[in-house]
């Protein structure tokens, strides 16, 4: 583990069973609530980035809070794909699967440019189904799904291999517990 995962893991909270019994929930409010963790986290997350972001996507809620910090860090704008019901304009949605349960995110029908290069954010990797539907919405806006950055991955899970099957490649992760 690099010395910002070893840091990084002294302020992740394991919360056992929540929001469903057999769930380990990461809680990341500890460091959220230590500013040299969250810009060590920041920092760490944009690491081994490619060159050539033009645009952040941040995933609701949690990937909000990283995205919008790595984007004004780059220098680029931040799309917000949130939860449905949120967004007031015309928007595309997809539904999938989550560790606990399903789900639907949203993007504008008019948040991105033809052939942006997209930094998709997020806090944690479990299964992949969050992350994959937010590069469809990229996709069909228009836009390329460049690099996935996210804080946490849960190794047990074969996140990274879905992403790789449904055409993301370019992946890091801070700490992989
Ligand atoms: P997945 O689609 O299975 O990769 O789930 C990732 C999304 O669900 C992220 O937005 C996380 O915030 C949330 N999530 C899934 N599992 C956990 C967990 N064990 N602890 C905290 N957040 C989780």
């Amino acid at each position: 583990m690099t010395d910002a995962g070893a840091k990084i893991a002294r302020l992740i909270r394991n919360v056992p069973d929540f929001p469903k019994p057999g769930i380990q929930f990461k809680d990341i409010t500890p460091l959220l609530g230590s500013p040299a963790g969250f810009k060590v986290a920041l920092s760490a997350m944009m690491d081994g980035m490619p060159e050539g972001i033009d645009v952040v996507a941040g995933i609701e809620s949690r990937g909000f809070l990283f995205g919008t910090p790595i984007a004004m860090a780059l220098g680029c704008g931040f799309v917000p794909v949130r939860k449905p019901g949120k967004l007031p304009s015309a928007v595309y949605e997809e539904t999938f699967d989550l560790e606990y349960g399903t789900s639907t995110l949203a993007i504008h029908v008019d948040a991105l440019k033809p052939g942006q290069r997209v930094l998709v954010v997020d806090d944690l990797l479990a299964s992949g189904g969050t992350i994959v539907a937010a590069a469809d919405l990229i996709r069909r806006a228009g836009a390329i799904p460049y690099h996935v950055s996210v804080l946490i991955e849960l190794a047990e899970l074969p996140g990274r291999a879905f992403l790789a099957e449904h055409g993301l490649t370019s992946v890091t992760s801070v700490l992989s517990c």
